[in-house]
């Protein structure tokens, strides 16, 4: 280690340092500025700001090379990273919205901080009081940050999360080792301190990787989102007609070896035109929010349920069976449930009382791989005219059956 450190040269590690932090500052405020303001963009401000503390703290470190030296210089600069350390805690708490038991590593922290501060004014710069203490504290709250990161739950940043949190973990590693040699070293001083240069180029190589790590977070969010964007219907959060033709061409297409139906049920909501011109456009809204929820609640999780047009829903269920008669009754049974949950779900009006609404339902079955999905979709569709000129608030599917897979299904 010492042989090694020996090559290292620690006044360009402190300008490379104080740099690479400057730059990381620099892309993290830039991002929060044209980044949507969102309550966890904050985050991303105080990374900014927590590497814009460290890059100033190298720099106060760099001063005296130009003649400018002032009291307590080191103990300010060492206070800066500190500060620039916790900010980057806060930043990981806010933007991962992780408000956990992690928090109170603050505690010890600034206990560390303070005996720092008194002990320095009391006995003047002193490295076997500042290294100890002073690495200390950026250990116990690196290793917080670390914890909070490998704990994101959130799916798409998790792997990008969990890279960030091993950096940090070395780096908290190498703050340990520094704090064992001046405490253990009897020659310990800062001519013979093989772990400044050591601290000076792992916290190089930390800045390096944990900017990307962090900005591959939040690249991976905003996959997440365009994604979610393009699937879901934005008013009630089901998906949309473009997930559920995919999904549906995908099932009719293929054949399966198992005997495989699929259902095709259309669910149109009676008279919502009245429900607008009556209550207004706000409340039609809400209706079509609570219905989208009442019928996802009585879907399987392996269904799929989406909003095809204004106050159109469909849904894809699957069924396997020996016949098309025992698909026929179960799927008219989950239509009938899904048309008896709407009837039931009353929703409050403003203006007082409550407002039930009904549906109609036209279904289609196949069995999988004989019919193409527009096929399909069609004879849903005839079916739920049937159903509206039959008197709505009803389900009709049978007529519309397929004979020819009635007839090789049997
Ligand atoms: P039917 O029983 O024959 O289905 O009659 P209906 O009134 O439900 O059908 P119609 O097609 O005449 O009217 C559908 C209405 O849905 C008209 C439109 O204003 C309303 N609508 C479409 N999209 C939305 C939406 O996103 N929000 C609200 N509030 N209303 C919508
Ligand atoms: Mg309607
Ligand atoms: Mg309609």
């Amino acid at each position: 280690m010492t042989a090694f450190a020996s090559i290292l040269h620690a006044g360009t590690l402190l300008v490379v340092n104080a740099i690479l932090a400057l730059l990381s500052a620099a892309i993290f405020i830039v991002l929060y500025a044209t980044r949507p303001k969102v309550a966890a963009s904050k985050g991303v401000l105080l990374w900014g700001l927590g590497y814009g503390a460290i890059a100033l703290g190298f720099c106060i470190l760099i001063l005296p090379a130009f003649k400018v030296e002032f009291s307590y210089f080191v103990l300010l600069a060492n206070l800066l990273i500190d500060a620039g350390t916790i900010l980057t805690l806060f930043g990981v708490a806010i933007y991962l919205q992780r408000w956990g038991w992690e928090l109170w590593a603050l505690l010890p922290a600034a206990i560390l901080g303070c005996i720092e501060i008194v002990l320095v004014i009391a006995g003047g710069e002193s490295y076997r009081v500042m290294v100890p203490l002073g690495a200390g504290l950026r250990a116990i709250v690196t290793i917080a940050t670390a914890i909070a990161l490998w704990r994101c739950a959130d799916d798409a940043r998790q792997m990008a999360a969990r890279l960030a949190s091993v950096f940090h973990l070395v780096w908290a590693a190498m703050l340990g080792l520094r704090i064992i040699w001046w405490l253990g070293h009897p020659i310990a001083d800062t001519a013979m301190d093989p772990t400044s240069t050591f601290g000076l180029l792992s916290r190089l190589l930390l800045t390096w990787a944990i900017t990307p790590s962090y900005l591959w977070m939040l690249t991976r969010e905003l996959d997440a989102e365009l994604i979610r964007q393009a699937r879901q219907d934005p008013l009630t959060g089901v998906a949309n007609r473009r997930v559920i033709w995919a999904e549906g061409e995908k099932w009719a297409g293929t054949g399966s070896r198992k005997r495989q139906y699929l259902a095709v049920l259309i669910i149109d909501i009676d008279h919502f035109k009245a429900v607008n011109d009556n209550w207004g456009h706000g409340v039609g809204d809400e209706v079509l929010v609570g219905v989208a929820h009442s019928l996802a609640q009585h879907m399987r999780d392996e269904d799929l349920l989406a909003r095809i047009g204004g106050e159109e829903f469909m849904a894809l269920v699957r069924h396997d069976g020996p016949s098309i008669d025992q698909a026929t009754d179960a799927i008219r049974a989950i239509a009938e449930r899904l048309r008896q949950a709407i009837e039931k779900d009353a929703f409050p009006l403003p203006s007082g009382g409550n407002l039930v609404c009904t549906a109609s339902i036209g279904y289609a079955i196949s069995l999988r791989g004989q019919y193409q999905w527009k096929d399909i979709v069609e004879a849903a569709d005839g079916a739920l005219y049937d159903a509206k000129r039959n008197g709505r608030n009803q389900v009709m599917g049978s007529v519309y059956e397929p004979k020819a897979v009635h007839a090789k299904a049997d």
